[in-house]
């Protein structure tokens, strides 16, 4: 009979976060046993718990997921535990959503909500047995029905616990810097890992480019929530460091690899986009194409979301991108807090002009996220204008996205803020309503579809 079995409900959406966790396990010193089963459905978490408990003192399922799959995936947890709920089985919820609503997810049928970094809480969890007493980073009910804190989950430097897991062989894109200093006000990335960047060293992320080649990759892809601030503690550009990380990625990957920055699963600020960057990405990256994150065409509404850069910047990127010979997504958000028809006819106005310049633009509409500044603010829409005009340029190939589901999901986030109308309170208002749809984390770019 082994201490624990771990069974990671493994869906696509939210590998990295899993992988990551898997990774941190590698390097588990406690004397525990354990064993790791994936699950990739509902019926498969079932099935391996059936499995896992004759073997197991504890079962702990393993979830994680962002704000908009939260209903989603609570109607699946309930599916889950009317075939089977045995008190030896503890469902985990980590991720943005259970830090930035740990309450809605104990509420919503999780025993356990992990807030914030997951690595150091995972290790600690694990060695304990699955016990949480005293392990900073959780929130759970005692026996009594009262909510249980343990305090602030660690944050440790990146190079602390590996990018992805060797061991599961579960690889993905290296996250290079985490935290945000920009703390845009729709976005919850720096919410969830602070306001500062912390990155990965070149010499680690070296060693991970060798592992991946070692077992047959050749694609090298990063996380950051802003590409071109690797190396950078401010708001400043740091081309010594970028260069130093491309140099060393393209070293070990050689002829044959291909290493990708500035594009998916991350992007660049418009204002750090010049010449001299974009030059150096051509030099050691495969990319054809970048992804800008712009937001709005509005002045007014760049300022009130705290972005950080003007319209004039982003045109600027535009420009040189497509002249440096790149294909340009441009990542703009409609229906944001407060945007008047003016700020929408000047959203519109630069989508317009960036496609008549050549890039394509990837639509959000504005959902109110947990854990954001704009948690409680009015849900986007899309009026009927900027919808004919979506509708002009996707017949063009110069729009895509998942504006409209967005804009379904955005409403069901509103309902939730109000029902919670404190972030990690008891509910007051209304039910949670049970419409699933996946989505997004947030609108923009950064760490949202990696954890
Ligand atoms: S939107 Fe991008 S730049 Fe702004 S806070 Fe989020 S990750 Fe940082």
């Amino acid at each position: 009979m082994r201490d624990i079995s771990i069974i990671i409900r493994y869906r696509k959406a939210v590998s990295y976060g899993h992988h990551v966790l898997l990774g941190a396990l590698e390097t588990l010193s406690a004397d525990v046993s354990y064993e790791v089963r994936f699950a990739t459905s509902a019926a498969a978490v079932v099935e391996e718990i059936k499995k896992a408990l004759p073997t197991a003192h504890r079962v702990l399922v393993l979830w994680s997921f962002y704000s908009p799959d939260a209903l989603e995936m609570a109607a699946e947890l309930q599916r889950i535990r009317a075939e089977i709920d045995d008190p030896a089985v503890t469902h985990i919820a980590g991720g943005v959503h259970a830090t930035a609503e740990p309450v809605q997810v104990l509420d919503a049928g999780w025993d356990i909500a992990a807030v914030g970094e997951g690595e150091t809480t995972f290790l600690r969890l694990v060695a304990a047995g699955g016990e949480p007493a005293g392990i900073p980073g959780l929130v759970y009910r005692d026996e009594a029905g009262g909510l249980v804190r343990t305090g602030r989950a660690e944050r440790r430097e990146l190079d602390a616990y590996p990018a992805f897991s060797v061991r599961w062989r579960r690889f993905n894109p290296i996250e290079i810097t985490r935290g945000c200093v920009y703390a845009c006000r729709f976005c919850q990335t720096p919410f969830m890992f602070s306001a500062k960047f912390r990155h990965r060293s070149v010499e680690n992320v070296k060693r991970h480019v060798e592992q991946m080649v070692a077992h047959g990759r050749r694609d090298v892809r990063f996380i950051t929530p802003t590409s071109l601030s690797y190396g950078s503690g401010d708001e400043n550009v740091n081309l010594e460091a970028v260069e130093e990380l491309l140099a060393a990625c393209k070293s070990v990957v050689g002829k044959q690899g291909r290493v990708f920055f500035g594009s998916f699963p991350s992007e660049v600020r418009p204002e750090h986009v010049s010449v001299r960057a974009l030059r150096l990405i051509k030099r050691y990256c495969a990319n054809d194409n970048l992804i800008i994150g712009a937001q709005s065409g509005s002045a007014r509404v760049l300022e009130a979301a705290k972005r950080g850069h003007g319209v004039q910047e982003v045109r600027d990127a535009v420009r040189i991108g497509v002249q440096e010979g790149f294909r340009i997504n441009v990542d703009m958000i409609f229906g944001m807090p407060g945007e008047t028809p003016a700020d929408a006819a000047a959203s519109l106005a630069l989508a317009r002009e960036l496609a008549d310049l050549g890039a394509r633009i990837h639509a959000h509409t504005f959902m109110p996220l947990p854990g954001t500044p704009w948690r409680e603010a009015t849900p986007g829409r899309v009026d009927p204008e900027t919808l004919r005009a979506i509708g002009e340029l996707t017949g063009r190939g110069a729009l895509y996205g998942h504006w409209e589901r967005q804009q379904r999901l955005a409403g069901q986030l509103a309902d939730a803020a109000r029902a919670y109308p404190r972030p990690g309170k008891s509910r007051t208002l209304l039910p949670l309503a049970s419409d699933p749809e996946p989505g997004p984390s947030h609108g923009s770019g950064g760490t949202a579809p990696k954890r």
